[in-house]
């Protein structure tokens, strides 16, 4: 069976030593309850929960088939029921959320922790309670004070559960042309009516109530993402005193049969003129929904940082174990038939990679957590604007550069199986499967990079990148000459600047540029952020002595030296614009060879 066991040591560092997170909380008014002995406990709660009682749901559910769909119902796996109540009953679903509303109040870049083990153990489970907290999110941020009170205690009690609706069959990363109508009733309320695709716990069996958040077009709205406004409507109608009334119009037609996350419930949902209920303002719907999708970009990053370090566990334990051929420099272990294939340099590379990309992805979800605690929590009006920009920057970077390293991670981590990494046994196949859905859902990669290119870098003349990179700069320049890692980000800082301005020119000179060339400038922007990251970590670990600390020197030198050459190529592909890529004529891609 796959193993896993939180890595707790390197989390506590990345909080405690990295970015001193005791002295972040105490600082703030708003978060000063909170210490590392707490953080450290939540954290090991967790690490329990994710070993040994979701774990070994998550091969079970995948071999069973996952969810399962009968007569419009939805029958989570085995043991999901049980392992959600219990999760509910210790008060996970709300770990994150403001106490006002049954949450704990634990910042994010804490629950971002948690969040990894879960993906790592069992990502189909985590999907049930993510969608939930993104919805209570963006209700938290846009709904009316009674729709508060009416939904998000039972939401972050575990009762209910929450969804989002947005993608229609022929409507997905184009959102301005969805369908689905809401009519306006006499009471308020809006009659919704029309189908969404690929809608996640759209329909099960864990909770008691289904909240889903819609979004849809009045009567004579803007065409257009103009034009969409956002929709609460509950499975089970809610009466004034908070008990539930009748059914509501909608039900689940179907379950889409998946290559991966087969524990998890992708519907399809009818809304037959259902009825739901306005948040916030008419056709301000996407930007409210964004709150929600914002959230769960993050989100997906941390799921490829859960698949990739649970991939890392056992390609490293297999590898120790696997005895083939010996050692270049002649055999490790005489007395055995063979030597580890952790002798190979091959396979050590393989490792490496995974293991530099695992760490900086780690330390870069905590540093996006901090910056969005900043905004929730600070006082400090010009630090919450950098944040704002921050966060807008780079969750285009933690949803795409995130999944996409550690699709690569995973994939190196089956190689280092061998054969074995192909067949079910070992684990390594149904991680790929999971996994690959991360790249695609929450808007593509692709679409990621094309709202860093564009959004957050060529409308803003390169603004948010640049005061990022002068935040680097100056964290480099501090740096003791004798940490390698530090020629290493000042060099990068200066390749990004001149890099960014090429990209800038281009995009307004050009319009195939940008949309061309997007993910390569994603994958640069990428590397810029975890060469930082590389260097926090340098710096925190310096002064230790133990070898755990130590040996990040050394994975930040092979992060330099290996990791980081990408960028030349990126920077290549970028020079080399869009006119290969615009050229041939669209029947050139089907015309029969
Ligand atoms: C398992 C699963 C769970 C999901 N959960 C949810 C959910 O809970 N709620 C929900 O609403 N949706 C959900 N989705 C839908 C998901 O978010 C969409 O599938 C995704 O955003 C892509 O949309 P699409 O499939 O329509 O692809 P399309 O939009 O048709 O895109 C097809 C291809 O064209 C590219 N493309 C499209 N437009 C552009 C452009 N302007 N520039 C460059 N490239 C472009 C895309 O990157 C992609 O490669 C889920 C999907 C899956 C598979």
């Amino acid at each position: 069976m796959p193993i896993y066991n939180a890595p707790l040591k390197d989390m506590d560092f990345i909080l405690n030593d990295v970015f001193k997170a005791d002295e972040f909380w105490q600082a703030n008014e708003n978060l000063a309850h909170l210490d590392m002995a707490t953080a450290n406990a939540i954290l090991e709660e967790m690490a329990k929960f994710s070993k040994n009682v979701i774990l070994d749901l998550n091969r079970t559910a995948d071999e069973a088939g996952g969810a399962q769909f009968s007569n419009g119902a939805v029958t989570t796996p085995a043991g999901f029921k049980e392992a959600f109540k219990q999760f509910a009953d210790g008060g996970w679903v709300g770990l994150g959320a403001s106490e006002e509303w049954g949450g704990q109040g634990m910042p994010k870049m804490l629950t971002v922790l948690a969040d990894e083990m879960i993906w790592s153990a069992n990502p189909s489970f985590m999907l049930y309670p993510l969608l939930t907290v993104g919805a209570g999110m963006a209700l938290n941020d846009r709904a009316s004070q009674a729709q508060k009170e009416t939904y998000l205690p039972k939401m972050y009690s575990g009762e209910w559960s929450g969804t989002m609706c947005l993608t229609e069959p022929h409507s997905g990363t184009d959102l301005g042309i969805i369908k689905t109508k809401a009519e306006p009733n006499a009471d308020g309320s809006f009659s919704i009516t029309g189908t969404k695709i690929f809608i996640t716990s759209g329909e099960h069996d864990l909770c008691e109530n289904i909240i889903h958040l819609v979004l849809a077009k009045t009567p004579n709205a803007p065409a257009g993402s103009r034009g969409i406004s956002l929709f609460i409507v509950p499975k089970f109608l809610v009466n004034a005193d908070g008990s539930l009334g009748a059914r509501n119009a909608v039900a689940a037609g179907s379950i889409e049969h998946k290559m991966g996350i087969k524990g998890s419930a992708t519907c399809v949902m009818n809304f037959d003129g259902a009825q739901g209920y306005m948040v916030g303002n008419e056709n301000e719907g996407l930007a409210a929904m964004f709150v929600m999708m914002n959230y769960e970009r993050l989100s997906m990053g941390i799921q490829g940082i859960g698949a990739a370090e649970y991939a890392y566990q056992n390609a490293a334990q297999y590898a120790a174990d696997r005895l083939q051929g010996r050692a270049a420099t002649g055999a490790k272990t005489p007395a055995k038939p063979a030597d580890s294939i952790l002798v190979h340099g091959d396979v050590r590379r393989m490792l490496l990679n995974i293991r530099a990309n695992n760490e900086a992805s780690r330390a870069f979800a905590v540093y996006v957590g901090q910056q969005l605690d900043i905004t929730k929590f600070s006082t400090d009006a010009e630090a919450v604007r950098k944040a704002n920009d921050r966060v807008a920057l780079l969750t285009p970077i933690a949803k795409a550069y995130l999944t996409d390293k550690a699709l690569d991670s995973a994939l190196e981590a089956q190689m280092c199986f061998g054969g074995h990494g192909y067949i079910r046994e070992w684990g390594m196949e149904q991680c790929i499967r999971d996994l690959r859905i991360a790249q695609i859902y929450e808007g593509t990669n692709g679409v990621q990079a094309i709202d860093l290119i564009g959004r957050k870098t060529t409308k803003c003349n390169g603004a948010f990148i640049a005061e990022y990179i002068a935040e680097i700069r100056e964290f480099a320049v501090g740096l003791e000459d004798a940490l390698a890692i530090k020629a290493a980000v000042l060099t990068v800082c200066g390749e990004l600047e001149a890099l960014t301005q090429f990209v800038v020119e281009q995009s307004k000179a050009d319009p195939d540029f940008s949309n061309s060339v997007a993910v390569d400038y994603l994958h640069a922007v990428g590397l810029l952020s975890f060469t930082y990251m590389h260097a926090r970590i340098s710096k925190a670990a310096q002064p230790k002595q133990e070898a755990f600390f130590q040996n990040k020197l050394v994975l930040a030198q092979y992060f330099a030296a290996k990791v980081l050459p990408d960028l030349a190529a990126r920077t290549q592909r970028i020079k080399a614009g869009a006119a290969l890529v615009m050229q041939l004529p669209e029947e050139y891609f089907t015309a029969q060879a």
